[in-house]
């Protein structure tokens, strides 16, 4: 690149109090809540894609905060405590997300989400829970008393096998409602959130990367492909499953997802969010068309990968459950496939720290990072400007 002229070099790349990197969901909320905060904070984020290009835009849009099977295998891995922090979290991720934005510019739509039981893949894990309708009945009593400290609600939880057969389901087995869950466009919200925080006074630097940071004389200087380093006071690394480019000791695994979408289908019986075999397969309706994703769980070492392509393997077993069990009999082609990457790790609770005085982290969004984000970017917003540590910042500030 050529040489910066002085009005660049004083406002597009003038030195700021924070710079984000990463302009996903975590790093725009986190953009929101630091600007709520401290509104005189100069603050630039650095996207190294055109348009954010990691797991916001590519995600399934899923407003959920844990299907049935799947919080039952976490509750195993980390405890009853800290899995119903990390729904409280979700869950009220989801309401901040509602507050904020009108739900028709990011078609927020709440038809309920379900979870199917009893088809089994070539890929469902083995530590499966055991499916017998007792122990089923027994694990939703148990959660719908520990999610109603979260929801408020007696029954997050119900079995409703009689829409087995409205929805048109083959091989299922048992059909778990939770009629709290609803769906919204992830391009969408990533964009009334672009214009939110832009209009907050935060600038985004696209098709910039972050490659390297060092600390000299009390200030970061952050390279970019840009001829001369960025200043900052601060940096905040949002950049979730490539974050260990730039803090090589964080415990995160990249893992990708991949995702097909069906062309119209004509009276599509069923509407709404579904999950099987612990959320490691997910669809939804899309207007009349189907939205698909999963599978992952069939070649876990090959999609432990941050190359955002699309498989042979991946995508036939997804036309394989599409055909079977989700649209049996129907016509249809598929009229889109993509990828994109989630960050994972040992552990599920994502890392919102400070790795020193100057150099911040939220990342590890794992698969719900949607409903994460707002309170993941409030939480890291508090840390970096010194606050308290505020449940509900949101009801003191709005
Ligand atoms: C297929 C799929 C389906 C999913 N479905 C759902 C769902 O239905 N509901 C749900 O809640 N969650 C879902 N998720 C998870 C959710 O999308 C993520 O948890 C969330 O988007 C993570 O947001 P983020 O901001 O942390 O990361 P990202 O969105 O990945 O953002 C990180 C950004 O950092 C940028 N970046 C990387 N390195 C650099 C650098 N060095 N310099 C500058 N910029 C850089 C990247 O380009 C990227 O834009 C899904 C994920 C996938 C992949």
């Amino acid at each position: 690149m050529s040489q910066l002229s002085i009005w660049e070099k004083e406002s597009f790349y003038a030195p700021s109090d924070i710079v984000i990197a990463g302009s996903g969901l975590v790093g725009l909320w986190s953009a929101y809540y630091l600007k709520k905060l401290a509104p005189s904070l100069s603050i630039t984020i650095i996207e190294r894609g055109r348009i954010p290009t990691g797991a916001s835009t590519r995600n399934a849009g899923f407003a959920c905060f844990g299907s049935l099977t799947e919080l039952v295998a976490d509750q195993q891995k980390m405890g009853t405590d800290q899995l119903l922090e990390l729904v409280d979290m979700r869950y009220r991720g989801i309401k901040r997300i509602k507050k904020t934005f009108k739900e028709e510019d990011i078609s927020y739509e709440k038809h309920g989400g379900y979870e199917l039981i009893g088809h089994s893949t070539s890929g469902q894990s083995s530590d499966a829970p055991d499916t017998g309708i007792d122990q089923l009945r027994s694990s939703i009593d148990e959660f719908n008393r520990h999610l109603k400290k979260i929801t408020g609600q007696q029954k997050t939880f119900s079995i409703q096998n009689e829409k087995i057969e409205t929805f048109g389901f083959t091989s299922v087995q048992y059909l778990i409602e939770n009629k709290l869950e609803a769906q919204l466009h992830s391009g969408k919200l990533c964009q009334a959130l672009i214009r939110l925080v832009t209009s907050m006074g935060v600038t985004i630097l696209n098709d910039l990367e972050i490659l390297s940071f060092e600390k000299v004389h009390g200030h970061l200087l952050l390279h970019t492909q840009l001829p001369l380093p960025l200043i900052a006071d601060q940096l905040l690394v949002t950049t979730n499953a490539f974050a260990r480019q730039l803090l090589p000791q964080l415990d995160i695994t990249p893992a990708r997802g991949q995702v097909l979408v069906t062309s119209p289908i004509e009276d599509l019986p069923f509407k709404g969010t579904f999950h099987f075999d612990e959320g490691f397969y997910y669809f939804r309706n899309l207007g009349d068309r189907v939205l698909l994703g999963g599978a992952r769980n069939i070649a876990f070492e090959e999609e432990t990968t941050t190359e955002m392509e699309i498989t042979d393997g991946i995508q036939q077993e997804l036309e394989r459950f599409l055909a079977e069990v989700i649209l049996p009999g129907r016509f249809y082609t598929i009229e889109n496939r993509w990828s994109g990457i989630m960050g994972m790790g040992s552990e599920k609770m994502p890392i919102v720290k400070a790795v020193n005085d100057h150099v911040f982290c939220a990342v590890r969004m794992s698969g719900m990072g949607v409903a994460l984000a707002p309170i993941v970017g409030e939480q890291i917003a508090t840390l970096m400007t010194g606050g308290e540590d505020s449940t509900d910042l949101e009801e003191l500030t709005s």
